[in-house]
């Protein structure tokens, strides 16, 4: 599978390594442009006072190919690349080499003339030197070379520093470079755009969310770019041309940034504390690494930081790609763009690597995959935090609505179980107002319940101007029957008579009660003085008709009413009309008992006097006719 998968790679860029000894270049019309990767020779001075070579020593030397790129990694020694070029032009022209490694330390470009046998300095480059000291301001080095018809020339390089020792060398024909370089100029407004957007985006959204991972994520987007900006040269270019101790330095400080925040962002955004408690003192560790990697950075030897920070970086990317597979087959829906992501990034690395080892050529899509993967990897990652802010945002409403859905049950049990309460108090109230109302002994309404009924019976008397009427009825002489029969049947007593009176108190439509003791009443409304004595006869009639029974006997119960009949002006006449009634019933019972008296106000009596002097002349006439 892995084999297949090399060859694929091998094959969809249609090339094999060469293999061949360094060759001339032959610079014939007409001319674009070529990599003189495979027609570079070297040879590495172990003497680094040797400054320059001369023209006898260049053929001495027993130069070395091996076809390729120049790259021999982080060396020591002092090197000297040699291409031969053959023009064939057929005008005299000024071509542009480029060394697109600008991270070089020291870099001297000489051309060798072969017909005048000259070693000329062209250049003196590298990133140690001030970039503005540049004949060409180019990211990449980049330097004019002169080349006359059919001439041989040679171009020499030295090269020596702390970085990795790489030389791609393209040689232009000036017009293609410009052509090349505007399309790169496009290209790299579209990576770096994209991830600045991705960048201020994110940034954004913390603000609002305040989620942490998307601050790692933009700490970590934002390292990569000053790491991609100050590896492919930008950096030095355009914002510290002068700072040749940091030009490099940077590179490390950032790529170890970049692996303490993609740590960080990893710990936070798959939440490994939880998921994965023990490998999350993995992941301490490497944020310690990245923090030592940082603070070492501008300390120690360039070398011995940077192969620090590289290792670091393997250790970290095996890690994030550990941690995402694992969580992803553990079916962690965010863990899946998030190994996506990783992946593009090895794939950016091992394109990037393949490239550097001559596997496959150097060309603009190439040279620049690993910008193209981090782009993608961003894109990746912030998908990976949309998707995981959806995800959370789902599970939020989820969790709202079921609390809505909750707090809706709840209050619908107690709305019933308020409603169950209020009816039960309600009917407690019922029985409290009806006990409250009611007689104990016999079930009629009580003193408290006939003085509330007057008070609403007189104010609605006295809106109709209807009148009221209050018959006062006592049972006579009860306190010899209580001495006689005892307290008890005088109860039963009670209870019959009350009977009797609710009787017929339902029967013509007024209202019964118990005042106290064995003293009754009737409220008689919007009636008369002969109803009323009619109604006050009924009860004494019937109850004098009665039958009440003790121990087989039957026993005779009587009982006298007073009656008091007015229209209500005020409500103070309240305890006038039962005092009326009761100077009536004191009547009835001065008057033999068992018997009705209505009360007489002063105009009745007026009225009953004239009736009577008239009724006692008329005795008299005919008393007097009879005799
Ligand atoms: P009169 O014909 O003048 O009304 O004479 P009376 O004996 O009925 O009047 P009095 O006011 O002297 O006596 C009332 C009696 O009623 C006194 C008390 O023993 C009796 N009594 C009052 N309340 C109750 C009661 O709830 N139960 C019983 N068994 N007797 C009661
Ligand atoms: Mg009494
Ligand atoms: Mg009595």
């Amino acid at each position: 599978m892995r084999i297949k998968l090399f060859a694929s790679i091998i094959l969809i860029f249609g090339l094999i390594p060469s293999l061949f000894a360094s060759e001339k270049l032959n610079l014939a019309d007409p001319y674009t442009s070529a990599s003189l990767d495979g027609h570079v020779s070297f040879i590495s001075v172990s003497n680094p006072s040797v400054e320059r070579l001369t023209y006898s020593q260049l053929s001495n030397l027993a130069w070395q190919s091996d076809g390729g790129a120049f790259n021999q990694g982080y060396s020591k020694d002092i090197w000297w690349l040699k291409v031969d070029i053959n023009s064939q032009v057929t005008n005299t022209g000024v071509y542009l080499l480029e060394i697109s490694y600008p991270v070089l330390d020291f870099l001297d470009v000489y051309q060798v003339d072969h017909q005048t046998q000259s070693i000329t300095l062209i250049e003196e480059l590298g990133d140690k030197r001030p970039y503005l000291d540049r004949q060409i301001n180019t990211t990449n080095f980049l330097l004019p070379l002169q080349f006359d018809k059919g001439k041989d020339y040679s171009i020499l390089l030295r090269v020596h520093g702390s970085s990795s020792l790489q030389v791609p060398m393209t040689l232009w024909h000036p017009v293609s470079y410009h052509e090349y370089n505007q399309s790169l100029s496009i290209a790299n407004g579209v990576i770096w755009g994209a991830l600045l957007i991705m960048v201020f985006y994110n940034l954004v959204i913390f603000t609002r969310t305040r989620d942490k991972s998307y601050l790692y994520y933009v700490l970590y987007v934002s390292s990569m770019v000053v790491f991609l900006f100050s590896l492919k040269g930008y950096s030095f270019q355009y914002i510290w041309p002068e700072q040749t101790f940091w030009n490099d330095r940077i590179i490390v400080i950032c790529l170890s940034g970049i692996v303490l925040f993609a740590a960080l962002f990893t710990q936070t955004f798959l939440q490994i504390k939880e998921r994965m408690p023990r490998f999350y003192y993995v992941i301490v560790a490497i944020y310690i690494a990245s923090i030592v990697s940082i603070i070492i950075a501008p300390l120690v030897e360039f070398r011995t930081s940077v192969i620090y920070a590289i290792s670091l970086s393997i250790v970290g990317c095996s890690c994030g790609l550990f941690t995402g597979t694992y969580l992803w087959r553990k079916n962690v829906k965010a863990a899946k763009y998030y190994t996506i992501s990783w992946w593009a990034m090895l794939c950016g690395g091992i394109v990037l690597a393949l490239n550097k080892w001559q596997i496959i050529p150097v060309n603009m899509l190439t040279e620049n995959f690993i910008l193209i993967g981090s782009v993608f990897e961003a894109f990746l990652l912030s998908f990976a935090l949309s998707e995981k802010y959806n995800e959370e945002k789902q599970l939020r409403l989820e969790a709202e609505h079921a609390y809505a859905v909750a707090q809706e049950n709840i209050n619908a049990q107690l709305n019933v179980k308020v409603k169950e309460r209020t009816l039960q108090l309600e009917t407690a109230l019922q029985k409290l107002k009806l006990i409250s109302e009611t007689d104990a002994l016999t079930g009629l309404n009580n003193r408290r319940c006939i003085d509330d009924l007057m008070v609403q019976k007189f104010e609605h008397c006295m809106a109709a101007k209807t009148n009221i009427a209050i018959v006062m009825l006592d049972i006579d002489f009860f306190k010899s029957f209580n001495d006689k029969y005892g307290h008890q049947t005088g109860d039963d007593c009670l209870i019959h008579v009350s009977g009797l009176l609710k009787q017929v108190a339902d029967e013509n439509e007024c209202i019964s009660g118990r005042l106290g003791g064995e003293e009754f009443t009737l409220i008689v409304e919007d009636s008369d003085k002969h109803t009323c004595r009619d109604i006050s006869q009924q009860v004494v009639d019937i109850i004098e008709q009665s039958k009440f029974m003790f121990e087989d006997k039957i026993l005779k119960v009587t009982i006298s009413a007073g009656v008091s009949l007015m229209y209500p002006r005020s409500m103070d006449e309240i305890p006038l009309i039962f005092s009326q009634a009761d100077q009536a019933l004191y009547q009835a019972k001065n008057n033999g008992r068992n018997r009705v008296e209505v009360f007489k106000s002063a105009d009745d009596s007026a009225q009953h006097t004239q009736s009577m002097s008239a009724l006692s002349l008329n005795d008299i006439n005919s008393n007097l006719a009879r005799s």
